[in-house]
């Protein structure tokens, strides 16, 4: 498995992970676009958005209260959050992630 994301989840890349549950993880992300830059990732390795299913819905559901209550626990009092679909459109890691930014 040549997914750079998945070596994080796994473990055989190095990382410093903020935050894990048996779904996600939570990293900086190492080329920040923001004062706050966080990445958060299903363990779940699904290319992108193109590829969610009926039965990813639960997963998509919480990966959204996961950003919400790590903004929460950082004081913050507006984000952003982004999921960039396709190389056409920025999106670089072909396995989904939330970017949640915030100044
Ligand atoms: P995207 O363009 O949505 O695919 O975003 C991928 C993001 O992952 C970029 O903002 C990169 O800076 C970030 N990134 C790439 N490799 C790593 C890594 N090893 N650790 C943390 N963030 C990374
Ligand atoms: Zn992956």
């Amino acid at each position: 498995m040549s997914c750079i994301f998945c070596k994080i989840i796994n473990k055989q890349e190095l990382s410093g992970i903020l935050y894990e549950n048996n779904k996600f993880i939570v990293i900086k992300d190492i080329n920040p676009k923001a004062p706050v830059h966080l990445l958060i990732i299903p363990k779940k390795h699904i290319p992108s958005v193109k590829e969610i299913g009926q039965e990813d819905k639960e997963l998509l559901g919480e990966l959204i209260l996961v950003a919400k209550e790590f903004a929460e626990q950082k004081g913050l009092k507006g984000y952003k959050l982004i999921i960039n679909v396709g190389r056409e459109d920025g999106q670089i890691i072909d396995h989904l992630h939330l970017h949640l930014l915030a100044q």
